[in-house]
């Protein structure tokens, strides 16, 4: 049987009303009750559990990132494989995070949790964690999210639905697996696996702000020469295109550039890719030193910025390191 360990973050999975019903869902020990509420998981492998944090992934920040990635290196070589079990709400970012981190690994880790608690009637809970568990003895060697018949690749997905319990989707790359009476696609979609890198360190000086029409630039700017901000992840029209015919956003890319903080331009679009070549805007705001962030999601870019300055990275370096694809997170 395969060694699993189950690493408990928190999030509705393992909540529970609290005493005062005024109060909703409160984080609430999930570790002491999951073999008795899901006895099957035994058949499926040896499964250890840890409860690392018990929090509401909306409170989670980089600092639990590396708290968690300290804990997880320490065990890595003991285990087959990993569950994580996270709110849904930032669980994207979190598990974006580990991949980053690692950049590649030769163990499936898989990131789960539910829109209904475990102990609730109807829930989700079951069936991902049973799947999840399941795709970690023998799912694809990279962090994964397995939630409501899905895997997918952790750092390409977003969360989609506060309510479905099909709640993430990923526009710009396959899913890994489809999961129905078997668990399909796992084998031809496997990463080639490796070790580890274990940079785990994530600077959050991160600012991320959309382009709309009568975007303010007294704002952006009070923003971009406060000290705190690092780095800018700016969210443009479709192929990334910034306004052309008034400067305000130009100038505040050529600002950034000047004060040697990275802008990185994503789209507004979940679907489809920032081509900088394709539009006189595109080309104005890559002319202007904004970086691509091809057919990455927000999310990753958000976090991959935070690691790239957590590395230390800056100015045709920290550009470099952004286009390249590090963990499955790109293809253009
Ligand atoms: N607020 C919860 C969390 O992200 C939502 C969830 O888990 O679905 O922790």
């Amino acid at each position: 049987m395969k060694k699993i360990l189950l690493l408990h973050t928190g999030g509705t999975i393992g909540m529970m009303p609290s005493q005062n019903d005024q109060k909703g869902l409160q984080p609430g020990q999930l570790g002491n009750h999951i073999f008795d509420l899901v006895p099957e998981i035994s058949e499926l492998a040896e499964v250890k559990i840890e409860i690392l944090d018990d929090i509401d992934s909306s409170n989670v920040t980089p600092k639990h990132w590396e708290k968690w990635l300290a804990r997880f290196k320490s065990l890595y070589n003991k285990f087959d494989g990993f569950v994580i079990t996270h709110g849904t709400d930032s669980m994207v970012y979190s598990s974006s995070a580990f991949s980053f981190a690692l950049g590649q690994t030769e163990k499936p880790i898989v990131f789960t949790g539910s829109q209904r608690p475990l102990t609730h009637i109807r829930t989700d809970a079951r069936d991902n964690l049973i799947n999840a568990i399941e795709i970690s003895c023998r799912g694809p060697k990279e962090v994964s999210i397995c939630f409501g018949n899905r895997l997918l690749r952790a750092n390409r997905a977003i969360k989609l639905s506060a309510s479905d319990y099909v709640a993430f989707e990923s526009f710009n790359f396959p899913h890994l697996a489809k999961i129905g009476l078997e668990i399909e696609g796992v084998a031809e979609k496997q990463a080639k696996g490796g070790k580890p890198m274990w940079h785990s360190d994530f600077k959050e000086g991160v600012f991320c702000f959309k382009i709309f029409p009568g975007l303010s630039a007294d704002i952006i700017r009070s923003a971009l020469q406060s000290k705190a901000c690092e780095g800018i992840v700016l969210e443009a029209y479709g192929s990334g295109n910034v306004p052309s015919l008034e400067p305000t956003v130009l100038n505040i890319i050529e600002d950034a550039e000047a004060l040697k903080k990275p802008v990185i331009i994503v789209s507004q679009c979940p679907h489809g890719r920032v081509d900088l070549d394709l539009y006189e805007c595109g080309i104005k705001a890559k002319k202007a030193g904004a970086i691509s962030g091809g057919d990455m999601t927000r999310e990753a870019s958000i976090v991959k910025l935070m690691h790239g300055l957590g590395l230390g990275l800056i100015g045709k370096k920290l550009a470099n390191y952004f286009l390249e694809d590090i963990s499955g997170e790109r293809s253009f």
